[in-house]
């Protein structure tokens, strides 16, 4: 019998497009699957022509394939996983021992009889004398063979899909594909400053962002003592969990109550949650521009509320330079909470604690404000350019870990 180990591998989806680039983001992708798997002894991660492929020292896999995965789930740029089997031997007899006893486990597993299966090849390497589909054909008469009428051959909905890859001087065999999900390894994006909330939207419009490889760091506006501790530390947990598809980020706190009150003595009612929501964006930008970042992101969705109108999100963006994502943009709110569901933020997003933007709340928000009329009632505030200034530098910063 040939030497055979358990694996897990790991596929990545977009990043096997890129061209000259590539070895940089697979270098990535290694580097990250290995803080999220370091403290298993024994862990081994390789890169392996256009694979990853998680080992151990030994025969068997360092923790249980369902530990890895969960683990995996949360690093971003990996496209699907299988639990397989590898055998360094690529002769037909080394390759039928070990489909068959894979499907004698299955068997052993599942009551149905005969348990139907379907066998896939795939030749990588093309200089092997035996082609996929013969590959395929083989295995099958072999697994056949072994065990009779239990099984049966089903090439239109198969209850076992054994996959036969024949790599360079190995070959893999599994019957298990997890969908992960997908994106970019962080940090090979950008750097982003999200204005993170203790609602639903932005910590999803935070993931989403992290999804597609940006790092990030973020800030919270809170408006002490109108606003408790209590809904501080909902935020910083809402970041805990977010850290830990990101890993340790920044969370900026600055309390926004001067610059509402300065908006609640010289300016118009109606245009009161505009304003923050721009006093929100400059302090912002100034924390994004100390701190390395490229990018502004909120959890905006289009229409969702009277600051969210086309009208309202254009006089809001207008406050800074910096672009400003808005991955939830085009959302439904079910979508964004479906998402939050699989995050695991919703259940922390829906505790109930107050929210800085309640406080002086209008009775009569403007829905469609023109920026001529924001920006003169915003002129009217004393002293502006030095209260956000003095506001970006007043934050506290919590380090939050995974
Ligand atoms: P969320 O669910 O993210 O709280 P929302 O539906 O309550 O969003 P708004 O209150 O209009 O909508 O806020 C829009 C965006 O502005 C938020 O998604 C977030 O990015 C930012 N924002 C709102 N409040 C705060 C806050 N207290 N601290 C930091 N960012 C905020
Ligand atoms: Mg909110």
């Amino acid at each position: 019998m040939t030497d055979k180990k358990e694996i897990l591998i790991v596929r990545y989806g977009e990043i096997s497009l890129k061209g000259m680039n590539k070895p940089y983001f697979e270098k990535v992708l290694q580097r990250r699957i290995e803080n999220a798997l370091a403290d298993i002894p024994g862990i081994r991660v390789r890169r392996d022509a256009g694979l990853i492929v998680v080992s151990g020292e030994g025969e068997e896999l360092p923790a249980s394939a369902g530990e890895l995965i969960r683990r995996l789930t949360r690093v971003f740029g990996i496209y699907s996983v299988s639990p397989a089997v590898r055998i360094e031997s690529r002769e037909l007899a080394d390759i039928f021992a070990a489909a068959t006893e894979l499907m004698e486990a299955r068997l052993a597993g599942r009551p149905e009889r005969p348990l139907t299966f379907k066998v896939f090849g795939k030749r990588s390497d093309k200089r092997y004398p035996v082609t996929s589909p013969e590959l395929a054909a083989l295995t099958g008469e072999a697994i056949i063979e072994a065990f009779g009428d239990a099984v049966k051959a089903d090439m239109t909905n198969p209850q076992v899909s054994l996959n036969v890859h024949l790599r360079s001087g190995e070959v893999f065999l599994f019957d298990e594909k997890v969908t992960l999900h997908g994106g970019m390894p962080i940090g090979t994006n950008g750097k982003g400053m999200v204005l993170l909330s203790g609602g639903i939207d932005s910590p999803v419009a935070l993931w989403l962002m992290a999804k597609r490889g940006m790092s990030v760091s973020a800030v919270h506006y809170h408006s002490y003592p109108y606003t408790s501790g209590r809904a501080k530390e909902k935020v910083e947990e809402l970041a805990h969990i977010l850290a830990g598809y990101t890993g340790t980020f920044t969370l900026h706190e600055i309390n926004l109550l001067p610059a509402q009150e300065a908006i609640a003595a010289h300016c118009p009612e109606s245009l009161m949650t505009l304003l923050v929501r721009r006093f929100m964006m400059k302090i912002a930008e100034r924390l994004a521009l100390a701190n390395a970042c490229n990018m502004l992101v909120t959890g905006e969705s289009l229409g969702q509320v009277a600051s969210q109108t086309a009208e309202s999100i254009y006089v809001t963006d207008r406050a800074v330079t910096l672009p400003v994502m808005r991955p939830l943009i085009a959302l439904d709110k079910t979508d964004i909470m479906d998402i939050a569901r699989e995050t695991g933020t919703y259940e922390k997003s829906i505790e109930p604690y107050e929210d800085c933007c309640t406080v002086f709340l209008p009775r009569h928000p403007a829905t469609k404000p023109t920026l001529a009329e924001v920006e003169a009632a915003e002129a009217a505030i004393p002293g502006l350019e030095g209260l956000i200034a003095d506001l970006a530098a007043s934050a506290e910063r919590a380090i939050i870990r995974p």
